[in-house]
């Protein structure tokens, strides 16, 4: 059994005809998913005949809700979603005046290792295919009952770590009778795995690209970083002014602030300076505490006093709104909740910590 999902338009197609099926029927089929029917025999235009053939071949891979958790003033909702061979993800549904975003996981768990990251602690499990990210906003759209317009891909797992799959599903994602969300509606964040921010700006998406940095420099930044050992920060910025040039789009550079640890003003000064002259904005992200790691957020003058030193250099940069703290809503911290309280780690067959 297959996920229909996992199948773009024209492969569905393909599949119709091969098995003698009229190949309009792969939008009709289509038509249904993203109109929230997760079951073929649902699906009233659809043959009994070829649902009988659907029913044999495949299955509609949309995971089920195990949690739903919205915030008091209802701007945010975290769901823990449940694939059908027994992994759990999260995501997180946010409400902003331009629409509904999302953030999505692209695998279950993570292996680069990041200190100050819930979603790596246990390790990578396995990769989301396409059609299972896919799944996780079917989900979400359905629960919350309404569309959703934007997209970042800055949940579990390192979406470069996950490459194909990836980039099939942004393909897929703003196919005009699917989703239909622009790639400038959709961000991508990864810790820096620099030959595969080559190979992105080659597949000539209009999707932004946010790199998180986190440090300033190599040294501070591979004692937060593992990832830091394999790729320099000069090859990181390097490859983004090709990504700059290629796609005429401006990066954005996270740095989780982190009391003590890259919060000075002689960090934010470095910082300006690797960053000055692009086309590009830096995203403060209060570090989120997590009961694995002693992080701390640094205090609000801090982060105030990091923000006016880039600002002072030019350098473009907003604090992050805080948004389902009391939800925790932070990268994987739900998920470690819910497996700390289950014990229940399923398919280990993932690679190491980096
Ligand atoms: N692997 C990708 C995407 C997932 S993490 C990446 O590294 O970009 C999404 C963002 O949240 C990253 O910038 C990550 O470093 C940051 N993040 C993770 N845990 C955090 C925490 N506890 N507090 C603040 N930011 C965190």
């Amino acid at each position: 059994m297959e996920n229909i999902l996992d199948y773009t338009q024209d492969e569905l197609k393909q599949w119709m005809e091969l098995n003698g099926e009229k190949s309009f029927r792969a939008k009709q089929i289509n038509d249904w998913i993203y109109k929230g029917i997760f079951n073929f025999d649902d699906m009233k235009n659809i043959p009994n005949e070829t649902k009988a053939k659907l029913n044999n071949s495949f299955y509609i891979g949309v995971p089920e809700v195990t949690h739903r958790l919205d915030s008091k003033n209802n701007d945010t909702s975290k769901f823990l979603l449940k694939f059908k061979d027994g992994n759990i993800i999260e995501c997180v549904v946010m409400k902003y005046d331009y629409g509904n975003s999302i953030c999505i996981s692209t695998q279950v768990g993570c292996r680069m290792g990041c200190s100050f990251c819930a979603s790596t602690i246990g390790g990578l499990i396995r990769s989301l295919s396409s059609g299972e990210m896919l799944g996780e906003i079917l989900r979400a759209q359905k629960e919350i009952g309404e569309r959703i317009s934007n997209i970042v891909l800055m949940g579990s797992g390192e979406p470069l770590d996950n490459y194909d799959n990836v980039v099939k599903f942004l393909k897929t994602v703003n196919f005009d009778n699917g989703l239909n969300i622009g790639q400038r509606h959709i961000t991508l964040s990864t810790c820096g795995i620099v030959p595969k921010i080559y190979d992105l700006m080659k597949e000539n998406l209009q999707i932004t690209l946010a790199i998180s940095l986190h440090a300033p420099n190599d040294y501070l930044r591979k004692k937060i970083m593992p990832i830091a050992n394999k790729y320099t920060i000069d090859e990181i910025i390097n490859a983004c002014k090709d990504y700059i040039k290629t796609t005429k789009r401006r990066v954005t550079f996270e740095y989780s602030l982190v009391k003590d640890v890259n919060d000075s003003t002689e960090n934010a000064e470095e910082l300006a300076s690797i960053l000055k002259g692009m086309l590009c904005h830096v995203n403060i992200i209060p570090v989120n505490a997590v009961k694995e790691n002693d992080y701390e957020k640094p205090s609000n003058h801090r982060i105030k006093n990091f923000s006016d030193v880039l600002t002072k250099f030019n350098i473009e940069n907003t604090i992050r709104k805080e948004m389902g703290t009391d939800i925790n809503a932070a990268c994987g911290q739900l998920r470690r909740n819910y497996l700390n309280q289950s014990n229940e780690m399923r398919c280990k067959d993932g690679g190491d910590v980096i």
